[in-house]
């Protein structure tokens, strides 16, 4: 019996003991290949001797110390090291505990910028239907989706949503990709001119769009195109890279293959790999520069904001990526997994697409290959296959059933950056006598 208020209230929950690389070990003594690194977080697997170290250390150092009488060092030279390797103008970095107040963050910074800056009436977001961006009320009023929003209303009552929510063209087909990308990106515009430009604030949206949707990129063109539409009608565009970001896609940013920079940037998961609970918001200079000649004060803050720990774990984290060449090892496994996953996959009656960036991939189930119909939700497909997997060694990300009027199952992988061809080859063929069993 649990005393814990899990979040599946009547979940029969196995119990986690260890973990050693790319795998986890059950209190029953059955290990898990981890090949979706959690929800995405674990970049390094588990264990990894360096983060250990790092965070014995900090912990004899210091643990806590306020951040309204204090600042660290551990805090500072993260900071530095993230600005240094993020887009060129995101200048600056706000430390939280995870990706939820990342966005909340965010979306505070945008709302005091326009105040400062004396435009105190945009106040509007718009980001994407079907979209996630957290669980807090204000990141859950972002996101799109309906079917999580749905008893929580009334929430902020300045969120829009547009459609297409992914300018993904699965299920849309006949135009080129750039004509799709331009027709996806308008409706930004048209939202923003239906809205009135002078009250919108931000436009929010995911480059690769997870949980919701596993791992859907954008087609080429797009965020370049609303990227000019945010400019045009001067509203900020805030990219969330809490699940897609730090590396996973193969580049230490998502958005850097989209071309575009944004004005802000929330960071999460794999920034701290699972060692700590650490979330971050980049934001321009330019914002910067309008709180320090305004208010000279962000208000807002948590009492966990740089936690020494949580800075120190993803200090570590980011620093055995860039000493291992772990990208490198994420661009190579990755499109060794794309290869394996089209070819178990490719000509599976019951998939649709497979699709993803980097060692962030997703695989949609559908009921009928040529109509793309989705499974009815009543049979719960994506938890089958989730205990099937976990009966064949192996932990995966299922989502889907019917959310917002979108159907669609599928399976998301997001396995550490460390791991190797031959445990690709064994997600794969685990993966596939799940989903076999389970449908
Ligand atoms: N944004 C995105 C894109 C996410 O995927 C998530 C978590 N799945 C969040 C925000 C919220 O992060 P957290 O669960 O750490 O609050």
């Amino acid at each position: 019996m649990t005393r814990i208020l899990h979040r599946q209230i009547h979940a029969t929950l196995r119990t986690a003991v260890g973990g050693k690389g790319v795998e986890l070990f059950d209190r029953d003594g059955r290990r898990y290949i981890d090949a979706s690194g959690g929800a995405a977080v674990s970049c390094l697997g588990h264990g990894h001797p360096d983060v250990i170290a790092a965070l014995h250390a900090q912990a004899d150092a210091l643990a806590y110390a306020h951040t309204s009488f204090f600042t660290s060092d551990v805090a500072e030279a993260l900071a530095e090291r993230l600005v240094a390797d993020a887009p060129a103008g995101l200048d600056y970095v706000y430390f939280v505990s995870g990706g939820s107040e990342a966005v909340e963050a965010a979306l505070k910074m945008a709302r005091q910028y326009f105040v400062e800056v004396g435009q105190p009436q945009r106040a509007r977001i718009i980001a994407r239907r079907q979209s996630y961006h957290g669980n807090t009320l204000g990141a859950l009023a972002a996101g799109g989706n309906a079917w999580r929003r749905a008893q929580f209303k009334p929430l902020l009552a300045e969120t829009h949503h547009i459609d297409p929510c992914y300018a993904y063209r699965y299920r849309e087909a006949g135009e080129t990709e750039a004509d799709y990308g331009l027709r996806a990106a308008q409706a930004l515009e048209d939202k923003i001119l239906e809205l009135g430009p002078e009250t919108v604030m931000a436009f929010v949206a995911e480059p690769v769009v997870g949980a919701t949707a596993g791992a859907v990129p954008a087609v080429a063109g797009y965020f370049r195109r609303i990227r000019e539409i945010c400019d045009r009608y001067g509203v900020l565009l805030l990219l969330d890279e809490v699940m897609c970001g730090m590396g996973r896609t193969g580049t230490l940013h998502a958005c850097e293959q989209d071309g575009v920079v944004p004005d802000l940037m929330t960071v999460a998961k794999g920034l701290g790999g699972g060692y700590q609970p650490i979330g971050a918001t980049f934001l321009s200079g330019r914002i910067y520069e309008a709180f320090a000649k305004g208010s000279g004060l962000f208000q807002h803050g948590h009492t966990y904001i740089c936690h020494p720990m949580a800075c120190a774990a993803a200090l570590a984290v980011q620093e055995v990526i860039a000493r291992d060449r772990l990208l490198d090892n994420v661009q190579a496994m990755g499109a060794h997994l794309a290869r394996r996953l089209g070819e178990r996959f490719g000509n599976h009656p019951h998939v649709g697409d497979i699709r993803g960036r980097g060692l962030f991939m997703g695989v949609e189930l559908v009921e009928d290959r040529g109509s793309k119909a989705a499974f009815d939700p009543a049979r719960k497909l994506n938890a089958r296959i989730k205990h099937a997997a976990m009966d064949r060694g192996l932990a995966v990300y299922p989502a889907g059933g019917t959310i917002d009027g979108i159907r669609g199952d599928h399976i998301l992988l997001a396995p550490p950056f460390i791991i190797d061809a031959a445990t690709v080859d064994t997600v794969v063929e685990r993966l596939g006598e799940a989903v076999d069993a389970a449908i």
